[in-house]
């Protein structure tokens, strides 16, 4: 099995550590809702893409549930 020679310093280790940060993901504004959505996915609150409807909102999907709970 191939082994690291020698041991790193704690410096090294730091300085890899140091490496990572908090990120703030970027975001792009819905056409049809004007909310902030991500890029390249459908919007989670109106469930458009690319001007499409391709997602049922939590809405709807409650608005569902109730109509079979009725009839
Ligand atoms: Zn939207």
């Amino acid at each position: 099995m191939p082994n690291p020679k020698r041991r790193h310093s704690v410096s090294r280790r730091d300085k890899r550590r140091a490496n990572w940060k908090l990120y703030i993901p970027t975001l792009s504004i819905c056409p049809m809702c004007k909310e902030f959505k991500l890029p390249h996915f459908a919007c989670f609150n109106c469930g458009y893409y690319n001007e499409e409807k391709v997602l049922k909102t939590k809405k709807e999907i409650e608005e569902e549930r109730k109509r079979k709970g009725k009839s």
